[in-house]
């Protein structure tokens, strides 16, 4: 949940302690303090490098792990085990991103809570963890250059991400050992480190544009005195950079009449990284060619902004949302700030200028800006910056779930926060003791569509006609950010209350059981799918082939009839056994002996539909 920064001028934070403020990136990540002596926000390098860390994971194959630059130069060379973008797979399942888990060179697998884990060799992480090995370089990295302990934080996150997501990026501080003192949205903190530099009494509204690797957010601020008040905020946490890159790399795959990509995740991801290159130069100067394993590849400059049309399209989709929730006319916006190493792009500064009908401001660097802002909001925490005060709101709609499955909004997007609101409720059935809770984050009418965040039952309502009882539901989203839902039926008392910690909301015991556990039950867990997925499929495979031949009989000989009737009785046993190989290798028999006859029936079915015919 989005966060309200308060002026805690009497904080209990001690002034001298340092408080980082971390941009944790798809691409990169990187550290800000404000100087000691300047004031100003500064982001952390070590001697000649840049702030940049890339947010890049390496295992050895003898156990040991890289992160950062020195993981980077593995992408190429062992690609499988170095682990790359685990930002989008924060707080997602299995659902969410099955369609994309091909696009990278390592093993994303569905595990038992739901959440996805990434597999290196025999062991299972997942992205709580992965987020937290990145974490950890960054505050060893920090400590070093700062000659201190470093052990609070402010950390930003895309403003579209729901609980779900805040929650594991804040579960992935306590496995770093850092207390996480805030969540801040990416664009929020962006606005703070643009608005840092305004003049006092200066009052503006902006939009912050940030895409980057994998994310993409739109914001609308109102900063007066010193006052930023984020009036909408809209987004899509899987549309970035690394969709420019799948892009490119789909069209070199057409264009070269690759039928499909060899089967080595070497082979991918230098195809990946070229492609990087291919946007990055043409973001620079002029077109791209490459030496490609003896091809020659190439991109031009109108080639690469076709390609990328439909992906600043989805942005400019998101921004006309972003300005209708607010209910500002695009006239009334002062500046467009471009945030995230994607807003390099000439086409996108382009189109996203003509969109908003004046030029945009790329003048902070995208790069840095995000953590910046991170590093203001920290010094606000520490009561060090007095007159800076943060209005933030939730940018996805919070609801329960009605009859039929549907999704009944109780705080609508873009609500201010803190901030509660509350409804009320009543049975269905005659003398019904108890009532289902169940809480949902998202914008669909149906909540099997959006998010859900928590259940509990309300029991002991006394025995009433159906209609009577009064249960009053009451959502409230306190200055953490915490969503507390309470449900009280008014006429006995009967009262109830939950703090949402969002499913894949850990305790601090849960973190230090997680690495643990989770492990035995992923493997568990995908042994159960892959069995229960082959045998689907040999199951829809039996009774197709049974209908085939019931159809087909006539055009079959006996042969045919008896040796496939045999194979079917050999799979049907099969299922009975719980050995997926053993049901692969007879779904697998049963196909090559029924494939030869369907093809020839299909052919001659064909033949005739089309007979007399012209093409
Ligand atoms: P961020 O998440 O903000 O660090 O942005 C990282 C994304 O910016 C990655 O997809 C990079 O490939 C992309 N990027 C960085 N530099 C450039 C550039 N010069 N032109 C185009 N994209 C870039």
């Amino acid at each position: 949940m989005a966060k309200i920064a308060i002026n805690i001028a009497t904080g209990s934070l001690q002034q001298d302690e340092i408080i980082v403020g971390i941009d944790l990136g798809t691409t990169n990540s990187l550290v800000a303090i404000i100087h000691p002596e300047t004031k100003r926000p500064v982001a952390l390098k070590e001697h000649n490098s840049s702030s940049l860390v890339p947010s890049v994971i390496h295992f050895e194959k003898g156990g040991g792990i890289t992160v950062g630059e020195a993981a980077r130069q593995y992408l190429v060379s062992d690609p499988a085990n170095t682990i790359f973008s685990a930002k989008r797979l924060m707080g997602k399942n299995y659902q969410d991103i099955k369609d994309k888990a091909d696009h990278v060179a390592y093993k994303i697998i569905d595990s038992e809570d739901k959440l996805v884990k990434v597999q290196v060799g025999n062991t299972f992480y997942s992205p709580v963890d992965l987020s937290s090995l990145i974490l950890k370089e960054l505050k060893k990295s920090a400590e070093h250059i700062l000659k201190t302990p470093v052990s609070k934080a402010v950390i930003t996150v895309p403003a579209y991400f729901n609980d779900s997501q805040r929650q594991a990026t804040r579960d992935a501080g306590k496995l770093a050992c850092l207390d996480v003192l805030r969540i801040i949205n990416e664009p929020t903190a962006a606005s703070l480190a643009y608005g840092f530099g305004l003049q006092k009494g200066e009052n503006k509204t902006i939009a912050v544009y940030d895409l980057g690797g994998g994310t993409f957010d739109i914001s609308l601020l109102h900063i007066a005195d010193g006052v930023f008040e984020v009036l909408s905020t809209n987004g899509d946490t899987y549309l970035g950079g690394d969709d420019v890159d799948s892009a490119i790399t789909e069209h070199w795959m057409k264009q070269y009449g690759f039928d499909a990509l060899p089967d080595s995740p070497g082979y991918r991801q230098r195809l990946r990284l070229t492609a990087e290159e291919a946007k990055k130069q043409l973001s620079l100067a002029g077109d791209f060619a490459a030496d490609f394993e003896g091809r020659s590849l190439t991109l031009d400059r109108d080639q690469f902004n076709a390609i990328i049309t439909p992906i600043i399209e989805r942005t400019l989709n998101c921004c006309s949302q972003a300005i209708r929730d607010a209910g500002i006319g695009k006239s009334s916006i002062d500046e467009v700030i471009m945030v995230g190493g994607s807003t390099r792009i000439p086409q996108v500064k382009k189109r996203v200028g003509d969109f908003f009908g004046k030029a945009v401001n790329d003048s902070v660097n995208p790069d840095e800006v995000v953590a910046l802002g991170a590093a203001i909001q920290a010094d606000i925490l520490a009561g060090n910056t007095k007159d800076m005060l943060l209005l933030d709101i939730t940018p996805l709609s919070l609801g329960l779930e009605t009859m039929g499955g549907l999704m009944d909004v109780l705080l609508p997007r873009n609500s201010k926060i803190p901030t509660r609101a509350s409804r009320q409720y009543t049975t269905y059935k005659d003398g019904q003791g108890g009532m289902k809770i169940a809480v949902y984050q998202g914008e669909r009418d149906m909540v099997k569509d959006n998010r859900r965040l928590a259940e509990f039952n309300l029991t002991g309502i006394p025995g009433m006609p159906a209609g009577l009882p009064k249960v009053e539901v009451s959502f409230l989203i306190n200055a953490d950010g915490i969503l507390v839902v309470n449900a009280k039926e008014l006429r006995s008392g009967i009262e109830q209350s939950v703090e949402v910690k969002p499913q894949y909301g850990l305790t601090d015991e849960d973190v230090e059981k997680m690495l643990l556990d989770s492990m035995e039950h992923a493997r568990e867990d995908m042994d159960t799918r892959a069995l229960t997925e082959a045998k689907t499929e040999a199951e829809q495979l039996l009774q197709t082939t049974e209908k085939f031949i019931q159809k087909n009989f006539s055009m079959l000989t006996e042969k045919e009839v008896a040796e496939t009737s045999l194979a079917m009785q050999a799979l049907q046993l099969s299922l009975s056994m719980d050995d997926k190989n053993l049901v692969q290798a007879k779904t697998e028999e049963l196909n090559t002996l029924s494939r030869p006859y369907a093809e020839r029936i299909m052919d001659e079915a064909i033949g005739k539909a089309m007979a007399g015919k012209k093409i």
